[in-house]
């Protein structure tokens, strides 16, 4: 396995992420004590990308919950907003040092989305990883990050050169 360290990362949503499910969530109530505003975004789960307004309440504790959303055109509005709001998900894109290689940083991402609250310690874990020579496209570069069951894999090819 490697040892990581990267010099940049970006961030996207992964349409993995959003794995289509039949039944939407059911509206909820806000209770009394609880603050309830408006959000905007767009689901990003298909190339539609619905604009979506959705109501959250937090509660004393900063707890999150949707109440309700609307501009969905799908079921799946609805998950995605949930998800958006209570764990937002993200593909993590990165690079890791390679040994031998005709490159010297490796692209990689995970080959799925992952919370994005788990962005700062996964790459962490990153940069202090390398990579040998030679690497191929989709090559797993680190198994299971953080347990997610995500792995990292390799977004490019690299050759083997030997350095004198
Ligand atoms: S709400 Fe449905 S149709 Fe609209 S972007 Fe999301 S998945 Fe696509």
């Amino acid at each position: 396995m490697a040892e990581p360290n990267p010099t940049s990362t970006t961030a996207s949503t992964g349409a993995g992420a959003n794995e289509p499910i039949a039944e939407p969530l059911p509206e909820k109530e806000a209770a009394d004590d609880m603050v309830v505003r408006t959000q905007r975004f767009h689901c990003t789960t298909c190339p539609s990308e619905c604009a979506l307004t959705v109501e959250v309440a937090e509660d004393a504790t900063g707890a999150l919950r949707v109440i309700s959303v609307q501009g969905n055109r799908c079921p799946r509005g609805k998950i995605f907003a949930e998800q958006e709001i209570t764990c937002p998900m993200r593909i993590l894109a990165t690079t890791v040092v390679v040994k031998n290689g005709d490159e010297r940083l490796l692209p990689v991402r995970t080959d799925n989305a992952i919370p994005r609250a788990l962005h700062m310690q996964a790459m962490e874990l990153v940069r202090h990883a390398s990579i040998e020579a030679p690497i191929h496209m989709g090559d797993v570069i680190m198994n299971d990050v953080l347990g997610t069951g995500v792995d990292l894999i390799a977004s490019m090819d690299v050759a083997r050169v030997a350095r004198t």
